[in-house]
């Protein structure tokens, strides 16, 4: 089991260098949300990317903008098949205002594992969905863990720079969001249902076909607020202030502030 507050990652100098840029700022003003913080769990591990480097540009980039408190909890190995402990228990959820998935099992098909997880959002619980959250469970039978993303994803297309349009430019996640953002080098997921519940707000053309997919999106799951974008591969891409930005707008709109 590791648990940890993301508070203790502050003890590594040498992380917070290669993030190239300064420690959270804790004096400046969380300006995407000042009230009381908010619990968030990031939940991480699994295969094919620098879990560790992405947790800390997560929570160090969110927490400047927005007071939120994090607990990482990475998990499960770095294969396509492991488990987060964490789940066993049936109130995992509860302590938190919201989950960040950003866990990469596709192999692991367990259904009754994969419902204690759906079960705490479906219980009410907001959720942001990052990269390979959307493969995660992919050998799964069962549907639940693909409506709670609000997309169904089985593959993706090479990496690329992709140019992102934003489609519903009056929500609030995309408020300020950078109108002609091209992403670092992150590979774009084909998205072969988008569930009834799920709105997607931007959208990035394969470069092979030239059909556009969904790449940022909002869910409502029984309720509990989703909020999911397929990219998240490169480290560069947690580098990005823009692509940081974003997830720190889809977590407090997912947390109702
Ligand atoms: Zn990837």
């Amino acid at each position: 089991m590791s648990i940890f507050r993301r508070s203790l990652l502050g003890a590594l100098p040498f992380l917070l260098g290669l993030l190239g840029h300064a420690q959270a700022d804790d004096d400046q003003p969380k300006k995407l949300y000042e009230g009381k913080p908010l619990q968030a769990l990031l939940i991480t591990g699994g295969c094919c990317h620098n879990y560790l480097f992405q947790s800390l540009a997560l929570t160090t980039g969110v927490e400047k903008r927005a007071n939120v408190e994090f607990t990482v909890v990475n998990e499960g190995g770095a294969g396509t098949r492991g488990k987060i402990a964490l789940y066993e228990d049936p109130d995992w959820a509860k302590p938190y205002d919201v989950v960040v998935h950003n866990e990469c099992f596709a192999d692991t098909d367990d259904p009754e594992y994969i419902k204690k997880i759906t079960a705490a959002h479906r219980a009410g619980t907001p959720a942001v969905v990052i990269h390979c959250a959307m493969h995660t469970y992919r050998a799964a039978k069962i549907d639940d863990w693909r409506q709670f993303l609000g997309v169904t994803s089985t593959h993706h297309e090479h990496m690329s720079r992709y140019p992102v349009k934003v489609t519903v430019e009056d929500h609030p996640i995309m408020k300020g969001f950078k109108k002609d953002w091209v992403t670092p080098k992150d590979e774009l997921y084909i998205v072969k249902k988008i569930w009834p519940k799920a709105t997607p707000l931007a959208v990035s053309k394969s470069e092979k076909t030239g059909e556009e997919q969904p790449v940022i999106w909002v869910n409502d799951f029984h309720g509990a607020r989703v909020f999911g974008t397929t990219y998240g591969h490169s480290d560069d891409t947690f580098r990005d202030e823009t692509f940081i930005d974003l997830i720190a707008r889809g977590l407090v709109w997912a947390a109702g502030k």
